[in-house]
Parts: structure tokens; C-alpha cells; sequence
């Protein structure tokens, strides 16, 4: 697989080289290239130190947020490139930031400083590929192996326990076995990490094609920063209608959702609240009244606690709640679900209910049939123009004012009461007879 660089790459990689230093694309674009994937961003590495690569692109925008660390970026053509000097990571007292970095003009250091062999190859338009810890043979067998010593590289920065299983997520990736056992042993190191960090690997973990198989196999380390799944792992359900525990019916419902944030997200909380809302009752059959709210509670917490943004935070939150309610399959009922969610969120509720569905007896109870068809309903009600919030409505407030209506809250009520009028089929959504209907309504 040949490496094509972009034109502001080789700009940046020719700018340092005119001036007399080395510079080598590294990291994540190698190895994207390297899969014949498209790499999202590029990194590169250099002999020049961060006072010469100031100058170097003296005449550019630059960026130097992590210029302690030996990183500049600098905007090339309206790309950001990032560009690092050659470092040598000091020791970490914490487990978490290196205590002092030294930078050193040999590539080669710069390279075994990084967490995965497939991370950890440089290439160059010219000079080709380096790869001194066999990084392409594992990008070739699908392993994700450390550069050196596992028990001492997780030692270092536990985050990288987390981005071992991010890659084995992302990429499809296996972990080679002592890297695996040794990340199991460490995991503990992870409390030291901070939210952003772990929030950061997470997020694009849950993404991945095999998000369903690291929870399944590393459970223990994400526990570490969501104790909340401890009771969960063979938490039995004593209902015919699931087949799994309630860890495994979990990380099956990831695996049946889109790998969108939000819904993978929905499926790896929804439960969450499940043990501690268990009832055995005297025919021995499980119960889990109140675990939607339960969960919903458990999973706020989680969410500020990873510094989750408010928005996501939200829509999860929304969905974790109505995950299990019956929706209606009448018109109306199906537009009041449109309104209180509003369209995109109506949507990922269906695909939550399906995914849980699909995860649980489908001899017992088989709802995705139900759930295709109300999409369908609900997606011809829309192409319909079908009114389902107060803006759609054929009246607005200042009409109601301009007839008598007391200013304030009343006007929202009214509005409400009107739409609730035409959603239900008793008044045409048209000016005249929502005025008429309000005129004529008890007050
Ligand atoms: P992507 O950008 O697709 O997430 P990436 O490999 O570029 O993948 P980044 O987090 O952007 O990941 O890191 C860039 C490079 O820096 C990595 O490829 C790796 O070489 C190195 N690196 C990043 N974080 C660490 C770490 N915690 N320990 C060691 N090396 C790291
Ligand atoms: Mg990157």
C-alpha cells in the first residue's frame, strides 16, 4: 500500500527540510495509509526544536498550545498540521503526564516512545517507511502489540490501557496476549487518569465495529471507571424473556445499535439500573419496575462525572428513560411521540427499542416487526406534512391576543390545547376553524 501525501504535508515536511532539519509523517496517518484507509488528520515529527520550527514557519499561522511538549501547528493551505519535535518522554510519577520531556535528534527514540507497534512507524515522500518495532507485520497479522515492555509502558500512562482496547475496537483489532494480561493487571492505573482523557478514547470505542467484543472481554477495565457495571457482569434476569445476563444482554444491545455515539452510548447505560431494581417474585420470575429511571439517574451521574458535553448528555438521557415504554401505534399517538422528541430523537428511540429487542427472547417477544412498521407510519405522517408541533400550527400567539387571550403562559396553553386539537384529529390544522375552536372553547 503506497502512503499518498496531501499537498500541505508535503509542504510542511519540505519547509522543515529546506531548513535544514528532518521530518517524517508518524503515527496514526502511517498506519491509516498503511490499512488503505483515509486518514482523518496528519501528524509529523522533526529534528527541529520548537524555537527553530517557530522560525521555520515564522510566516504562517501557528497554533502553539503544546509547545512545552515540543508541538506546534501550524496552518498550512487552511489545514492544521501538527508538528512535534523528536522526544523522549521522561518518567511519569503520576501514571499520567511525563515529568519532563527531552527532545533528541534520533527518530528512532522519538518512534519507541509511542504505545503500539502499528503507531509507530514514520514515513516520508522520499526516504519511504520506517518501521522499527515491526508495526507492519502487525498491522498485517491485526495484533495490537506495545513498543517494549507492556507491564512498564501501562505502568507509564494508563491511558493506554484504554487505548489498547480503542484500537481493538476501531481497527478490529486482537490485543497480542501479554498485552492483554497486562493491561488486565494494571487497569487499576486508569483512576489516575483524568475524565477528558478517558471520555476522549471511550467515545471512539463505542464506535468501533468491535466495541460488543472488548466490553465482553476486558469488563474489568472499564469497570475501573464505571463501577456502576460491576453488578451487572452475571446478574441473572429470571425472565423468559431474556436469555443473558443483564451485562451480556448490555453488550449485545451495543453490538445490534448503529455505531452512532448517542445510541451506542443509550445501549451501554440503558440497564444500568437493572440489579438494583430487581424483584424475585414468589413464582420465581425476575422484575425490574422502575429500572428506566433508575438507570436514567445512574447514567446522569456517570455522564457529568466524564465531562460528557450537554447535549449528548441529553439526548441520552432522554432515551435511556422511554427505552422501554410501549409506544402507540394510532396517528395521534405517534405524533405526540414526534413532539414531545422531536423527529431525530423519535427515530433513535425506535433504534434503541429495536437493538434492546434484539438482544433479549425473540421467541418470547419479538418487536422489531412493530417497530419497522411504526417507522413507516411515523416517516409517512412527516412526508405528509402532518402537524405535530406549535409552529406547524395555522395560528400563532398573536392571533390568540389579538381575540381576548391573556399575555403570558395562557398563550402557550392555548397553543397547546390547539394543537392537542388538531394532532387528534378534532380540528383542521387551518386559521379559521383554530380560531373558531378557541372562540368557542371553555375557558
Ligand atoms: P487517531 O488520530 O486515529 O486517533 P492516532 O494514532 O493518530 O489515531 P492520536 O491520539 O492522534 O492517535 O496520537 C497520535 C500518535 O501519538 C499515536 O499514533 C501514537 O504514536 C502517539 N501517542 C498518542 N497517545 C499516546 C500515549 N498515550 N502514549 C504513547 N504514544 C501515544
Ligand atoms: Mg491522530
Amino acid at each position: 500500500m503506497r502512503v499518498v501525501f496531501p499537498d500541505y504535508v508535503r509542504q510542511g515536511i519540505d519547509l522543515l527540510e529546506q531548513a535544514g532539519f528532518e521530518a517524517w509523517a508518524v503515527g496514526g496517518c502511517v498506519r491509516d495509509s498503511l490499512m488503505g484507509r483515509t486518514p482523518h488528520d496528519w501528524d509529523l515529527t522533526t529534528s527541529a526544536t520548537p524555537p527553530e520550527m517557530r522560525q521555520v514557519f515564522s510566516g504562517l499561522p501557528t497554533l502553539d498550545t503544546g509547545i512545552q511538549h515540543g508541538t506546534l501547528t501550524v496552518l498550512l493551505d487552511g489545514q492544521p498540521l501538527e508538528i512535534t519535535t523528536y522526544r523522549i518522554d521522561g518518567s511519569y510519577a503520576d501514571g499520567r503526564h511525563p515529568d519532563g520531556v527531552t527532545f533528541t535528534p534520533d527518530l528512532r527514540e522519538d518512534l519507541a516512545r509511542r504505545d503500539f507497534t502499528i503507531n509507530a512507524m514514520a514515513c516520508h515522500p522520499q526516504r519511504g517507511l520506517v518501521d522499527a518495532f515491526g508495526g507492519q507485520e502487525d498491522l498485517r497479522r491485526g495484533l495490537i502489540r506495545c513498543v517494549g515492555e507492556p507491564d512498564r509502558r501501562f505502568s507509564e500512562d494508563a491511558l493506554r490501557i484504554l487505548r489498547a482496547l480503542r484500537f481493538g475496537a476501531v481497527l478490529d483489532f486482537q490485543l497480542e496476549p501479554e498485552a492483554a494480561a497486562s493491561l488486565l493487571k494494571l487497569r487499576q492505573g486508569l483512576c489516575q487518569v483524568a475524565a477528558e482523557r478517558i471520555w476522549s478514547e471511550l467515545s471512539r470505542l463505542l464506535c468501533g465495529p468491535r466495541a460488543g467484543e472488548m466490553l465482553r472481554q476486558f469488563a474489568p477495565v472499564f469497570q475501573v471507571f464505571l463501577p456502576e457495571l460491576v453488578r451487572m457482569v452475571g446478574f441473572e434476569q429470571h425472565t423468559p424473556y431474556h436469555l443473558w445476563d443483564v451485562w451480556e444482554h448490555t453488550v449485545r444491545a451495543v453490538e445490534a445499535v448503529e455505531p452512532e455515539l448517542v445510541l451506542r452510548l443509550t445501549m451501554l447505560l440503558h440497564d444500568i439500573g437493572k440489579p438494583a431494581c430487581f424483584y424475585l417474585d414468589p413464582a420465581g420470575q425476575g422484575h425490574f419496575k422502575g429500572h428506566p429511571a433508575l438507570s436514567r439517574e445512574m447514567a446522569a451521574a456517570i455522564l457529568h462525572r466524564l465531562r460528557v458535553e450537554q447535549q449528548l448528555s441529553r439526548q441520552v438521557l432522554t432515551l435511556i428513560q422511554y427505552h422501554d415504554v410501549n409506544l402507540p401505534h394510532t396517528n395521534a399517538g405517534i405524533l405526540r411521540w414526534l413532539g414531545r422528541l422531536g423527529e431525530p430523537l423519535f427515530f433513535q428511540l425506535l433504534a434503541v427499542k429495536t437493538a434492546d429487542n434484539l438482544a433479549q427472547n425473540r421467541d418470547y417477544s419479538d418487536r422489531v416487526p412493530q417497530l419497522e412498521d411504526l417507522a413507516r407510519r411515523a416517516r409517512q405522517l412527516l412526508a405528509e406534512g402532518r402537524c405535530f408541533r406549535r409552529e406547524q400550527l395555522a395560528v400563532n400567539g398573536r392571533d390568540l391576543l389579538a381575540l381576548g387571550c391573556r399575555p403570558g403562559p395562557p398563550v402557550g396553553e392555548a397553543l397547546d390545547w390547539l394543537l392537542e386539537q388538531v394532532v387528534s384529529g378534532s380540528c383542521p390544522n387551518e386559521r379559521e376553524a383554530l380560531l373558531e375552536k378557541w372562540r368557542t372553547a371553555e375557558k
